[in-house]
């Protein structure tokens, strides 16, 4: 755990050069607008520990797979985001001498990331190994009022050093993934040209053909004023740059101004990209840095009306919850149903920038509350979209019918990942995303998708299910073989409770879809019948495997059995361990963390924390007493469900404990590999963890029902959340409870049990 950083409401702040942690600052103070992304790399040289990274959103390179031993039914590849063009390079030559923080004696450094304007600025002052006393301060956006913009405002000042100066401004492809599986580069140069007309280059990745280009204009001001510089072009493999020359005095300052414009073939024909490029790359410059930040800082003021979570009086507790909320922003916005949310985001190559079950288990819901419906909609048409790839997915497996599984990690709908034991046994994945559907419906109201979209999904989630039980002879009842629960510290086990449960309730859930639509939309019934070619002998199928499906127990402690044989183990709370065995992901192997009883994140209480309101208070108390000691939280995905579930506890304590673990996962580096990334998806958790936790909202009855549990250490709470066309705002404070409703029509909302009707006025209650 680290504590760096400085603490402010809406700010990440660095007030010191710590090169040692520059990798995590990087992943930190990343940038992004949900089109593209980056980390937050110096611009000018640095030759300390840095990973570059710069990242397009939907770009993807099938890396060729690397195993040990092949097993059929591995993916040929796994997608990887390719580090794209690094279009932030501004070099600084002072004479002959190249201005690197790594070697030079640092007199001051600020970084800040203003999570409010979405802007990062850094200021150093500096002695050059030639004793040259310079600072540079540069402020840098991508622009989230249009997501094909970046620009850079770079100042350089002596306060020493006279002489020549020479700024070098680059565009450079030919860059590399540090993960690439075999050390290749994954892009080929398309064209580039750098002169006085122009200054662009394009690239293609390799295999699937992406063309992307950076096309950059600029403006320098020298103290104040136009001054003599000079410019010279040039140029190499995927690179071109400008190099543009003049003199420095002591007290003189050069502005320069960067606009770069960062498009793709997913976007454009590419006869087209070239011109669209150098079109916006030219109307940035004429709009100038101040004009295109104004619509930048205001496009996120938009976000942030809607987004905003405020808690007053504990500043480190708003940093966290408000870094959460712009980093989910910033790497998805919801424009387009092809995107989705990588664990990573844009801060880090690790997790390929490819979608996870993490979408539907923890981002919808943020999404559905913090901006339109149309959003969350997206994120469930992005997998409708894929369902021929997830019934081929299935289909290599040895399935049949129609039935799809929906692939672990993903770019395009194919499976990418390659541990045995997750590709082919993580199949819990599938529950998740008929579970967003279930989700949505119940928060919009939007019955009508079921019958567009999502019985489709439904039904082939569901026959994925009827075929993978087989029935127990000796248990005369139904089970799931071979599997891996969200719990990945243990493979390959029999009966994964949450497995069987969530099986079933999709058969469950897809069969109660099919009879909505056939009540309520015949027409379309029918239609829905014969494409997907379905038989009601398959509904008896369904309702003959869930009476008899086998959900472990332990009736002496009363709880649900993780799996077959849970408690053969040597069961030894979490407490017991000592410091030096955590994490034992690092520490132990991987034999003894599968022979231990310890648990990576939320197994059992994931399928309660899904479907609360279906057990008894008392047997959600037993669970969570034996499996949260048990529980080594190795996910990031892990104490946001325990925060949720200690709260309806009433272990507020506890609650609390598990929400600061969440909310400060990355801003403390609490699990040491915030230098690989920022954990995006664990991110909408947080968010979670206090709007379904400690606002205890929910749906009831197409009510929205709020139980606020403010915890002590808190003097007051507010969120808004969009619900069906209105926006409400819930205020929780240590004696009273505040709705208030930002539209026009009342609305009946449940607080504490209690219906009340919020007109659009403050009701105190
Ligand atoms: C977790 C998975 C998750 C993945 C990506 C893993 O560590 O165990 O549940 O999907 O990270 O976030």
């Amino acid at each position: 755990m680290k504590d760096y950083l400085v603490k402010d409401n809406w700010r990440i702040i660095e007030d010191q050069y710590h090169a040692e942690y520059n990798q995590i600052s990087e992943s930190i103070f990343s940038i992004g607008n949900g089109q593209m992304g980056q980390r937050a790399n110096f611009e000018e040289s640095y030759t300390g520990n840095t990973l570059q990274g710069n990242y397009i959103g939907g770009v993807y390179y099938p890396d060729k797979t690397r195993v040990g031993w092949w097993k059929n039914g591995y993916p040929e590849y796994f997608a990887k985001v390719p580090n794209a063009c690094d279009w932030i390079g501004i070099r600084i030559l002072l004479d002959q001498e190249e201005v690197n923080l790594a070697t030079s004696d640092i007199k001051s450094f600020y970084r800040e990331l203003d999570m409010k304007r979405g802007l990062l600025t850094r200021k150093v002052e500096f002695f050059t190994p030639k004793g040259r006393h310079i600072s540079i301060e540069s402020r840098r956006f991508c622009s989230m009022a249009d997501d094909e913009i970046g620009a850079i405002e770079y100042k350089v000042k002596s306060f020493n050093y006279s002489g020549g100066l020479a700024l070098v401004s680059s565009l450079d492809f030919d860059v590399k993934n540090s993960n690439a599986n075999y050390d290749e580069k994954f892009w080929d140069e398309d064209q580039q040209m750098s002169s006085s007309e122009a200054i662009y280059v394009t690239a293609k990745t390799r295999k699937t053909d992406f063309l992307c280009t950076a096309n950059m204009n600029h403006t320098l001001l020298i103290n104040g004023g136009k001054s003599d510089y000079y410019f010279d072009y040039g140029n190499g493999e995927k690179y071109v740059e400008v190099f543009i020359s003049g003199e420095i005095v002591p007290d003189g300052e050069w502005v320069y101004h960067k606009y770069v414009n960062i498009s793709s073939s997913r976007n454009h024909t590419n006869e087209e990209l070239q011109v669209n490029a150098l079109a916006k790359s030219r109307a940035a410059k004429a709009q100038g840095f101040k004009s295109l930040l104004n619509d930048h800082i205001n496009a996120w003021a938009k976000i942030w009306d809607t987004a905003d979570i405020v808690i007053k009086d504990d500043i480190t507790a708003q940093q966290g919850i408000r870094f959460n909320i712009f980093q989910l922003y910033q790497t998805y916005t919801g424009k387009d149903s092809r995107l989705n949310i990588g664990p990573k985001g844009f801060t880090g190559e690790k997790y390929g920038g490819s979608t996870y079950w993490d979408t539907e288990a923890y981002c919808l819901p943020f999404y559905l509350s913090t901006t339109d419906e149309s959003v969350a909609r997206n994120l469930l048409i992005y997998r409708h979209n894929q369902l021929d790839r997830a019934i081929e997915n299935a289909e290599k497996l040895g399935f049949s019918n129609g039935a799809a599984l929906y692939p672990m990690v993903t770019m395009n709908g194919e499976e990418c990942h390659n541990e045995w034991e997750i590709t082919f046994e993580e199949i819990h994945r599938n529950g998740a995303i008929a579970y967003a559907i279930y989700d949505y419906i119940k928060y919009t109201g939007d019955k009508d998708y079921l019958a567009s979209h999502g019985a489709e999904v439904l039904v082939a989630i569901a026959r994925f299910w009827a075929q993978r039980v087989n029935f127990s002879e000796a248990k005369q009842q139904y089970v799931i073989l071979g599997v891996t629960g969200p719990n990945e510290y243990e493979n390959n086990v029999n009966n994964n409770w949450y497995t069987n449960y969530i099986a079933s309730w999709c058969m469950e859930y897809a069969a109660e879809s099919l009879a909505y639509i056939e009540d309520n939309h015949n027409e379309v019934y029918g239609k829905i019948i014969s494409k997907i070619n379905f038989s009601n002998s398959e509904l008896e199928k369904w309702s003959n495997i869930r009476s008899k499906m086998y959900l472990p127990k332990d009736e002496s402690r009363g709880i649900f059995l993780q799996q077959d044989g849970f408690l053969d183990k040597d069961i030894l709370p979490v407490t017991d361990l000592s410091m030096v065995d955590v994490p034992i992901n690092q520490k132990w192997s991987w034999d003894r963390i599968l022979r231990s009883c310890y648990i990576k994140q939320a197994d059992v209480l994931q399928g309660i924390y899904f479907f609360l309101d279906k057990f008894d208070p008392k047997d959600i108390r037993r669970n969570y007493e034996f499996y949260e000691p048990l529980t080594v939280h190795e996910s990031s995905l892990s104490p946001c469900v325990h925060s949720i579930l200690a709260t309806k506890l009433g272990m507020n304590d506890k609650a609390y404990e598990m929400y600061l673990r969440t909310s400060r996962l990355d801003l403390d580096d609490y699990n040491n590999d915030t230098e690989d990334g920022c954990h995006i998806t664990s991110m909408a958790g947080t968010w979670l963890a206090i709007v379904r936790g400690f606002a205890g909202m929910s749906v009831e009855d197409d009510r929205l029902s709020f139980t606020p549990r403010l915890p002590q250490q808190w003097a007051e709470v507010s969120f808004k959340t969009n619900f069906r066309g209105q926006l409400i705002e819930l205020i929780m404070r240590k004696d009273n409870n505040e709705v208030k409703n930002h539209s026009y029509r009342p609305i009946k909302v449940i607080l504490n049990k209690i219906e009340i009707i919020v007109e659009p006025v403050a009701v105190t209650i």
